[in-house]
Protein backbone atom coordinates (compact mmCIF):
# COMPACT_ATOMS: atom_id res chain seq x y z
CA UNK A 1 0.00 0.00 0.00
CA UNK A 2 1.35 3.46 -1.31
CA UNK A 3 0.43 6.21 1.83
CA UNK A 4 -0.08 8.76 -1.26
CA UNK A 5 -3.18 6.67 -2.14
CA UNK A 6 -4.37 6.60 1.54
CA UNK A 7 -7.00 8.77 2.13
CA UNK A 8 -9.58 10.19 5.24
CA UNK A 9 -12.97 11.40 4.79
CA UNK A 10 -13.06 14.63 3.38
CA UNK A 11 -10.01 14.35 1.44
CA UNK A 12 -9.88 15.08 -2.54
CA UNK A 13 -10.50 11.56 -4.83
CA UNK A 14 -10.72 13.15 -8.10
CA UNK A 15 -13.11 15.28 -10.36
CA UNK A 16 -16.42 14.44 -11.82
CA UNK A 17 -14.79 15.38 -15.17
CA UNK A 18 -12.35 12.66 -14.77
CA UNK A 19 -14.17 9.66 -12.81
CA UNK A 20 -17.91 8.79 -11.41
CA UNK A 21 -18.11 8.93 -7.85
CA UNK A 22 -18.33 5.63 -7.07
CA UNK A 23 -18.29 3.36 -2.93
CA UNK A 24 -17.00 5.66 -0.39
CA UNK A 25 -17.00 8.75 -2.24
CA UNK A 26 -19.51 11.71 -2.40
CA UNK A 27 -19.85 14.33 -4.92
CA UNK A 28 -19.59 18.61 -4.20
CA UNK A 29 -19.01 21.40 -7.30
CA UNK A 30 -17.67 19.05 -9.14
CA UNK A 31 -15.05 17.37 -6.80
CA UNK A 32 -15.23 14.03 -5.47
CA UNK A 33 -13.79 13.61 -1.75
CA UNK A 34 -13.42 9.98 0.32
CA UNK A 35 -15.97 9.35 2.83
CA UNK A 36 -14.52 6.90 4.44
CA UNK A 37 -11.13 6.12 5.70
CA UNK A 38 -9.54 3.90 2.68
CA UNK A 39 -7.28 3.42 -0.58
CA UNK A 40 -8.36 5.61 -3.82
CA UNK A 41 -9.31 2.94 -6.03
CA UNK A 42 -10.25 2.93 -9.95
CA UNK A 43 -12.79 1.00 -11.96
CA UNK A 44 -11.30 2.06 -15.21
CA UNK A 45 -14.52 -0.21 -16.99
CA UNK A 46 -17.03 2.44 -15.12
CA UNK A 47 -14.66 5.13 -15.22
CA UNK A 48 -15.46 5.85 -11.26
CA UNK A 49 -13.61 6.17 -7.88
CA UNK A 50 -14.31 4.04 -5.45
CA UNK A 51 -12.88 3.93 -1.62
CA UNK A 52 -11.35 0.50 -0.60
CA UNK A 53 -11.60 0.58 3.38
CA UNK A 54 -9.23 -0.11 5.51
CA UNK A 55 -10.11 -2.61 8.07
CA UNK A 56 -8.51 -2.57 11.32
CA UNK A 57 -5.87 -5.31 11.97
CA UNK A 58 -6.51 -6.58 15.17
CA UNK A 59 -3.15 -5.28 17.39
CA UNK A 60 0.16 -7.46 17.55
CA UNK A 61 2.19 -6.65 21.16
CA UNK A 62 5.87 -4.44 20.23
CA UNK A 63 8.30 -3.59 21.90
CA UNK A 64 8.11 -1.44 24.78
CA UNK A 65 4.28 -1.78 24.54
CA UNK A 66 2.29 -2.07 27.74
CA UNK A 67 0.55 -5.50 27.86
CA UNK A 68 -2.50 -7.01 30.19
CA UNK A 69 -2.35 -10.59 31.03
CA UNK A 70 -2.99 -13.54 33.12
CA UNK A 71 -0.60 -15.53 35.23
CA UNK A 72 -1.26 -19.11 33.84
CA UNK A 73 1.95 -21.03 35.56
CA UNK A 74 4.57 -20.67 37.49
CA UNK A 75 7.58 -23.07 36.75
CA UNK A 76 10.88 -22.52 38.54
CA UNK A 77 12.72 -19.01 37.30
CA UNK A 78 9.15 -17.76 34.80
CA UNK A 79 6.18 -16.88 35.41
CA UNK A 80 4.06 -18.24 32.37
CA UNK A 81 1.38 -14.61 31.14
CA UNK A 82 -1.55 -15.56 28.52
CA UNK A 83 -1.97 -12.02 26.97
CA UNK A 84 -5.26 -10.51 26.40
CA UNK A 85 -4.78 -6.98 25.69
CA UNK A 86 -2.01 -4.05 24.90
CA UNK A 87 -2.16 -0.58 26.58
CA UNK A 88 -3.65 1.74 23.54
CA UNK A 89 -5.73 -0.94 21.60
CA UNK A 90 -7.61 -2.05 25.17
CA UNK A 91 -10.73 -2.60 22.75
CA UNK A 92 -9.51 -5.15 20.65
CA UNK A 93 -8.19 -8.83 21.32
CA UNK A 94 -4.32 -9.12 20.97
CA UNK A 95 -3.85 -10.71 17.38
CA UNK A 96 -1.36 -14.24 16.99
CA UNK A 97 0.72 -15.43 19.80
CA UNK A 98 -0.61 -14.19 23.15
CA UNK A 99 1.82 -16.38 25.25
CA UNK A 100 4.19 -14.78 27.23
CA UNK A 101 6.66 -15.16 30.08
CA UNK A 102 8.21 -13.26 33.20
CA UNK A 103 12.11 -14.72 33.99
CA UNK A 104 12.81 -14.13 37.44
CA UNK A 105 15.42 -11.23 36.60
CA UNK A 106 13.14 -9.03 35.06
CA UNK A 107 10.13 -8.59 38.44
CA UNK A 108 11.64 -5.89 39.84
CA UNK A 109 14.56 -4.10 41.07
CA UNK A 110 15.84 -5.89 44.01
CA UNK A 111 16.87 -9.39 44.00
CA UNK A 112 13.88 -12.57 43.56
CA UNK A 113 14.68 -15.38 45.18
CA UNK A 114 10.94 -17.22 44.92
CA UNK A 115 8.55 -16.25 41.80
CA UNK A 116 5.78 -17.65 43.66
CA UNK A 117 6.13 -14.39 46.36
CA UNK A 118 5.61 -12.41 42.99
CA UNK A 119 3.01 -13.65 41.24
CA UNK A 120 0.19 -15.90 42.07
CA UNK A 121 -1.77 -18.22 39.91
CA UNK A 122 -4.66 -16.49 37.40
CA UNK A 123 -3.37 -13.18 38.96
CA UNK A 124 -4.04 -10.46 36.56
CA UNK A 125 -0.75 -8.53 35.74
CA UNK A 126 0.57 -5.24 33.87
CA UNK A 127 3.46 -5.54 32.35
CA UNK A 128 6.11 -4.19 29.59
CA UNK A 129 6.89 -6.16 26.36
CA UNK A 130 10.54 -6.20 26.75
CA UNK A 131 11.32 -9.41 23.67
CA UNK A 132 8.40 -9.72 21.51
CA UNK A 133 10.66 -12.92 19.59
CA UNK A 134 10.56 -14.72 22.67
CA UNK A 135 7.60 -12.71 24.67
CA UNK A 136 9.25 -11.62 27.39
CA UNK A 137 7.48 -9.17 30.04
CA UNK A 138 9.21 -6.87 32.51
CA UNK A 139 7.42 -5.45 36.17
CA UNK A 140 10.20 -3.50 37.11
CA UNK A 141 8.40 -0.11 36.56
CA UNK A 142 6.69 0.85 39.72
CA UNK A 143 3.44 1.19 37.64
CA UNK A 144 4.25 -2.96 36.34
CA UNK A 145 3.11 -5.98 38.43
CA UNK A 146 -0.02 -7.63 39.77
CA UNK A 147 -3.37 -5.88 38.69
CA UNK A 148 -5.66 -8.11 40.70
CA UNK A 149 -5.10 -11.42 42.66
CA UNK A 150 -6.85 -14.65 44.71
CA UNK A 151 -6.19 -15.77 47.81
CA UNK A 152 -4.16 -19.71 47.05
CA UNK A 153 -6.37 -20.96 49.79
CA UNK A 154 -9.93 -19.73 49.09
CA UNK A 155 -9.98 -17.82 45.81
CA UNK A 156 -11.55 -14.40 47.40
CA UNK A 157 -9.96 -11.72 45.55
CA UNK A 158 -7.05 -10.34 47.57
CA UNK A 159 -7.47 -6.97 49.22
CA UNK A 160 -4.46 -4.43 49.55
CA UNK A 161 -4.30 -3.81 53.42
CA UNK A 162 -1.92 -0.75 54.61
CA UNK A 163 0.51 -1.80 51.73
CA UNK A 164 0.07 -5.75 52.28
CA UNK A 165 -2.38 -8.07 50.80
CA UNK A 166 -4.86 -9.55 52.62
CA UNK A 167 -7.36 -12.36 51.93
CA UNK A 168 -10.74 -11.01 53.39
CA UNK A 169 -12.39 -14.34 53.92
CA UNK A 170 -10.31 -16.69 55.43
CA UNK A 171 -7.41 -13.88 56.68
CA UNK A 172 -4.71 -15.30 54.69
CA UNK A 173 -1.84 -13.23 54.04
CA UNK A 174 0.09 -13.22 50.62
CA UNK A 175 2.52 -11.11 49.07
CA UNK A 176 3.46 -10.07 45.59
CA UNK A 177 5.22 -7.52 43.02
CA UNK A 178 2.21 -5.05 43.44
CA UNK A 179 1.36 -2.31 40.72
CA UNK A 180 0.90 0.71 41.82
CA UNK A 181 -2.87 0.47 40.14
CA UNK A 182 -3.45 -2.91 42.16
CA UNK A 183 -7.11 -3.02 43.03
CA UNK A 184 -7.90 0.33 41.55
CA UNK A 185 -8.82 -1.18 38.31
CA UNK A 186 -6.99 1.23 36.40
CA UNK A 187 -4.69 0.00 33.34
ZN1 LIG B 1 -8.64 -16.83 51.56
Amino acid sequence: MTDTNFVVPGDLVGTSEEYLPGNGTYEENGNIYADITGKISINAKERSVFIDPVIKAPPVPHEGDIVIGRVVDIKGSVALVELSRIKGHLDREIAGNTSAAIHISNVKDSYVQDLAQEFGYQDIVKAKVIDTKNMRLSTVDKSLGVLTSQCSRCRTPLKLEAGKLKCPQCERRETRKLSSDYGKGII
